[in-house]
């Protein structure tokens, strides 16, 4: 299976985030992608490849022109205005969930933009998020092109995660949405159905909100119950979708501890639904924060249960793997590359040529 990855990661480099009332470093460090890559060289998983640059305008299909242009510039502008290196909200929107107004107002400071478009106070904008946020959508880009070009399978190694970022919003270590980027990219090219399955610990939102309108993307997510966990808002088992998207949004909450023996028959209900939607593509929200000794969470998946999962996965559907979450640095890289391993063995013995 061919890996997309790209440096510029780095540069989004060592930082801070708020946990628990404190300023911590941030769990969303360079390491994390340095010890998946590192793990697919040593697994020999295949070929690694450099992402190619597609502008801004597969980003704009998903996330607001005034949004991708406030990334580009919030920490200049942050430096200009604080002259210190990381970029925090101090408040949030709730005019428009108040009701009060639907639009902001025009923006004078940073700190009045920041709380216009961030969702979360554990996401800092460093020097290099925009750089790294970028290079991320492009890797997912670049992973889509070689599943159009016809291979089976194809894993972008992106950092920072995506599926937490909504249409104009950031927040739980996510900047853009790259699963959402790829899924609008394909259907932009003439693609007509998209499943994505979301099986990071946390609830794809950003994802949920982005096509919760749209029957033409399944959107699936498997979680830790957002009664108790991030991201708190949405992710209950109540939000269907709306409109032409009445049924094409399934979330499958969660309690915490969950293990595989619970965690199994809502992977095998999420497959049935992608199954029925028979899409042309599937992409792959794979955070492995789900694993039991994982920093930040609280499910209870053993190494041995990501090989299980993929082997799950419908055979022969063209399959997007898109890294999102998993902060245990030590098994980080063990438990993806087993997971795609699995899956691409598990494709040469159904048959599939291409992989
Ligand atoms: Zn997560």
């Amino acid at each position: 299976m061919k890996t997309i990855y790209g440096n510029d990661h780095r540069r989004h480099g060592k930082h801070h985030e708020m946990s628990g009332g404190r300023m911590v470093p941030a769990v969303e460090c360079p390491e994390r992608a340095e010890r998946v890559l590192s793990q697919v060289e040593e697994a020999g998983l295949g070929e690694v490849l450099p992402p190619q640059d597609h502008g801004l305008e597969p980003l704009r299909a998903v996330h607001s022109s005034a949004y991708v242009e406030f990334l580009a510039s919030a920490h200049e502008r942050w430096l200009a205005e604080k002259g210190h290196a990381e970029a925090f909200p101090l408040s949030w929107p709730v005019a428009a969930t108040a009701g009060l107004r639907a639009s902001p107002p025009p923006i004078e400071t940073i700190q009045a933009e920041l709380a216009i478009y961030a969702f979360a106070n554990d996401t800092a904008i460093t020097a290099g998020s925009w750089a790294a946020a970028k290079q991320g959508s492009d890797v997912a880009l670049s992973a889509l092109d070689q599943i159009r070009a016809g291979e089976a399978g194809v894993f972008a190694l992106c950092r920072p995660p995506g599926h937490h970022a909504g249409r104009e919003t950031y927040g739980g270590y996510c900047y853009f949405n790259n699963a959402a980027i790829a899924a609008q990219r394909h259907l932009d090219l003439g693609g007509s159905r998209v499943a994505i399955l979301d099986v990071d610990f946390h609830h794809g939102n950003g994802t949920q909100e982005i096509f919760y309108g749209r029957g033409e993307v399944l959107t699936v997510s498997i979680h830790g119950d957002t009664r108790q966990c991030f991201p708190f808002y949405c992710g209950h088992a109540d939000e269907p979708g709306r409109g032409d998207g009445q049924g094409a949004n399934l979330n499958l909450p969660l309690p915490l501890g969950s293990r595989w023996s619970e965690y199994e028959p809502s992977l095998r209900r999420a497959i049935d639904r992608l199954v029925d939607f028979a899409p042309e593509l599937l992409i792959l929200s794979l955070g492995v924060d789900t694993f039991a000794e994982d920093p930040i969470t609280d499910f209870g998946l053993r190494g041995e249960d990501y090989p299980r999962l993929a082997a799950m996965l419908p055979p022969g559907m063209p399959t997007l793997f898109v890294l999102e979450g998993g902060y245990d640095l030590q098994h980080i890289g063990s438990n993806v590359v087993s997971l795609l391993s699995a899956w691409e063995a598990e494709s040469i013995s159904a048959g599939d040529p291409r992989a």
